[in-house]
Formats: structure tokens, C-alpha cells, sequence
């Protein structure tokens, strides 16, 4: 726990959010500006800044993450027309908030490279 921490602080359940998901090692909501029909972050309960600080004992949680963004698919029935799961790590790459998080794209048409 963060407590400067905007994702901390949601899933501490300061700071509202719709939430779709929760369980021991992770929480899911809604992105609140998303970027495509489905835009959900899949998020580690554990405050790490982002995989640039995660090691080989944190395998298993990087991997639940992906696993809690696959179900999530299937149950918005995303899972057969394609989603994109996307970790942004620094700056450079777009991350913004310093809390690791997954985040779930999909609902509509994705092009490639991503910009
Ligand atoms: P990043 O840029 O770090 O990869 O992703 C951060 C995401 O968090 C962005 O897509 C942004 O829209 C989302 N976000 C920022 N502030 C809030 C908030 O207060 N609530 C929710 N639900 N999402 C947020
Ligand atoms: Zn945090």
C-alpha cells in the first residue's frame, strides 16, 4: 500500500471505481476514459510501480494478471473477435499511474504497431 497511490487507494476503496472483478491477488474495473468498447485494468493487489521492478518470484502473479484479463474477455464475450491485454512500463511507453496494471482492450477493431 501506497498512500499516495491512486490504484492503493482504489483498491482500498477510497477512491470510488466499477470494480468487475476482485480476488486475493488481484482487482479489475473500468478504465474511467476508455479507449475502446471494453476497457478494463487488471491490477495487483500488491503495490509495485511496474515490471521493471517485478523479479522471478513474482511469475505467478504477472501470469494470474493475464489469466483474470482472459476470463474477463470471456465473460464480455470479447474473447472470439479479439482483445489486446497491453502492460505500458515508464513514461516513454504511456504509463501514467505507477501501480502495475493490465489493461483489457477490445470490442472493436485494433490496428498494428501500436502507436
Ligand atoms: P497507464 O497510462 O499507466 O498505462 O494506465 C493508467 C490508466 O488509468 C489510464 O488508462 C487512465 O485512463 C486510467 N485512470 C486514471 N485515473 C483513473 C481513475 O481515477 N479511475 C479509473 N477507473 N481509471 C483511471
Ligand atoms: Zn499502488
Amino acid at each position: 500500500m501506497s498512500k499516495d497511490c491512486l490504484f492503493c487507494r482504489i483498491l482500498n476503496k477510497e477512491v470510488p471505481a466499477k470494480i468487475v472483478y476482485e480476488d486475493d491477488r488481484a482487482i479489475a474495473f473500468e478504465d474511467i476514459n476508455p479507449q475502446a468498447p471494453t476497457h478494463i485494468l487488471v491490477v495487483s493487489r500488491r503495490h509495485i510501480a511496474g515490471l521493471n521492478d517485478v523479479g522471478p518470484e513474482d511469475a505467478a502473479l504477472l501470469g494470474h494478471l493475464q489469466l483474470v484479463a482472459a476470463q474477463l474477455a470471456r465473460d464480455r464475450r470479447i474473447a472470439e473477435s479479439g482483445y489486446r491485454t497491453v502492460l505500458n512500463t515508464g513514461r516513454g511507453a504511456g504509463q501514467s499511474i505507477f501501480h502495475i496494471h493490465l489493461h483489457l482492450l477490445g470490442g472493436r477493431g485494433m490496428r498494428w504497431p501500436p502507436g
